[in-house]
């Protein structure tokens, strides 16, 4: 098994382990499965080399972190998965990664993902898909795959992911472990490259939620370098009493039978144990995912207008352009994906002036509704319990070709992103050996309460 976070503090101060002995264990175990699932892009044999102190102080001391491929490493290529910046190094470290720094944490690599994070499968990067260690013919969701797949199968203790519709929580559903997105504005996104910034959130990936929370207090709090974000983190609320809400469209349409009856069994376990259970209601749930795409692909039509080639990143041989236009276009004709042209072409199409009103503008209304359904929820409930996905992980190559059906795999996870709300994925069955991931969704700033419900369906589940 691997070691959580909390195990490794404890068997280094018990002198079992050293920190440097916990990386070689890890670049062993890197280097006996990456050809298998393709999970990391870059490995830094040199981490072990790099702990020079062991201050026990610290709340992350000891622990090995897997970082998705969007968050700038200083000196280490960042790639996004991408053709484009398939050399690019980045110049300076992440707020995120310089706190997990601080705070004593390792990196021993950089993880595989769907290119600038457009995906549910980590089938578009530009490196080769990455494989679900439980079945190696399954995705293993994404577009976080690798970062997700480097905690189920032993590459670190956690990793940190991003998620801009799910991208933390869905491949942690797929493979089986705790992901966890925060309340927009809580963790900074300076040095992570943008998909779309209203969206877009870094999490924690872990084995147990107890970490996932450690590794959120290592990472949240206001940074200059991003004007969203915040200390604002409600700490008012007793936890002993949790009340649940269950949405009841959450049931009804497009999810697979057998998923459904493992989360209400899940959910009848928590019942059993005297948690209050409710049914509740959130009307406008079915246009949560439209309203998702057209608001992420205008914003992605935008943030991707900076990779020109020009700036950062790939150039295209000399002499191939004779203009500053051609050079645009081939260096993004050659550079990006088709999935991200896919998206900002629709991004351009939703932004024009004629449609603009139709779209875009329509689109954030709808956005204000859902938020208000959020709402009224956490008026009678404090947390809510969804399934994270609606179906298991599915097999490589069979939706890449079916992006609308590719895009249906986020239906359960795109509201918390729109609403700004904390959510996190934590295991809760498995069918033919693969794992089902319940979701748990609480109001803004609330995190204390999304942990401590969390936990204790963790344990429920666990018995
Ligand atoms: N799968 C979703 C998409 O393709 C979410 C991506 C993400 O969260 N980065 O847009």
């Amino acid at each position: 098994m691997n070691p959580t976070i909390k195990e490794t503090q404890e068997r280094i101060k018990k002198r079992e382990l050293t920190p440097s002995d916990a990386v070689y264990s890890f670049l062993s175990r890197i280097r006996a499965r990456n050809m298998e699932t393709n999970a990391m892009l870059s490995v830094f044999e040199k981490a072990a080399g790099e702990i020079t102190e062991i201050r026990r102080e610290l709340p992350l001391f000891g622990s090995v972190f897997a970082i998705k491929d969007n968050i700038l490493v200083k000196g280490e290529k960042c790639t996004a998965g991408s053709k484009i910046l398939e050399h690019y190094v980045a110049p300076f470290d992440a707020t995120v990664i310089e706190k997990i720094k601080e705070k004593g944490a390792v990196i021993i690599g950089k993880t595989n993902m769907d290119e600038f994070a457009m995906g549910s499968s980590t089938e578009n990067s530009a490196f080769g898909p990455a494989r679900n260690p439980h079945n190696l013919k399954k995705v293993p969701g994404g577009s976080s795959g690798g970062a997700a797949i480097g905690v189920a199968d032993g590459m670190c203790n956690a990793a940190l992911g991003s998620d801009t519709g799910g991208s933390i929580r869905q491949p942690a559903a797929f493979c089986g472990v705790v992901g966890m997105k925060p309340t927009y504005g809580t963790v900074s996104r300076s040095g992570v490259i943008s998909m779309a910034s209203s969206f877009d959130q870094v999490g924690p990936f872990a084995q147990t939620v107890e970490d996932a929370e450690i590794i959120f207090e290592a990472i949240s709090g206001r940074d200059i370098k991003d004007s969203v974000t915040t200390d604002f983190l409600r700490k008012n609320r007793k936890s002993d009493k949790i009340r649940v809400g269950v949405p009841k469209e959450y049931f009804v349409k497009g999810i697979d039978q057998d998923i459904k009856e493992v989360i209400e069994k899940a959910i009848s376990k928590i019942e059993r144990k005297g948690i209050e259970v409710i049914e509740i209601s959130l009307p406008h749930t079915e246009y949560a995912l439209p309203t998702y795409e057209i608001i992420m692909a205008s914003e992605v039509s935008a943030n991707m207008a900076r990779f020109d080639g020009m700036r950062y990143g790939m150039k295209i041989e000399k002499d191939v352009a004779k203009t500053i236009q051609d050079a645009y276009l081939e260096n993004r004709g050659q550079g990006l994906g088709k999935e991200v042209k896919r998206r900002i072409i629709l991004g351009t199409y939703t932004l024009s002036a004629g449609y603009y009103d139709a779209y875009y503008v329509k689109a954030q209304r709808v956005r204000s509704l859902i938020y208000k359904d959020m709402q009224d929820a956490f008026r009678q409930v404090d947390v809510l319990l969804t399934p994270t996905t609606p179906t298991l992980p599915f097999n490589i190559g069979e939706k890449i070709k079916d992006p609308l059906a590719m895009h249906l795999s986020d239906v359960f996870t795109v509201t918390a992103n729109l609403a700004g709300l904390p959510a996190i994925n934590l295991p809760c069955g498995k069918i033919k050996g693969l794992p089902v991931g319940a979701q748990v969704i609480a109001g803004r700033f609330r995190e204390e309460i999304l942990f401590a419900a969390a936990k204790k369906f963790e344990k429920i589940w666990q018995e």
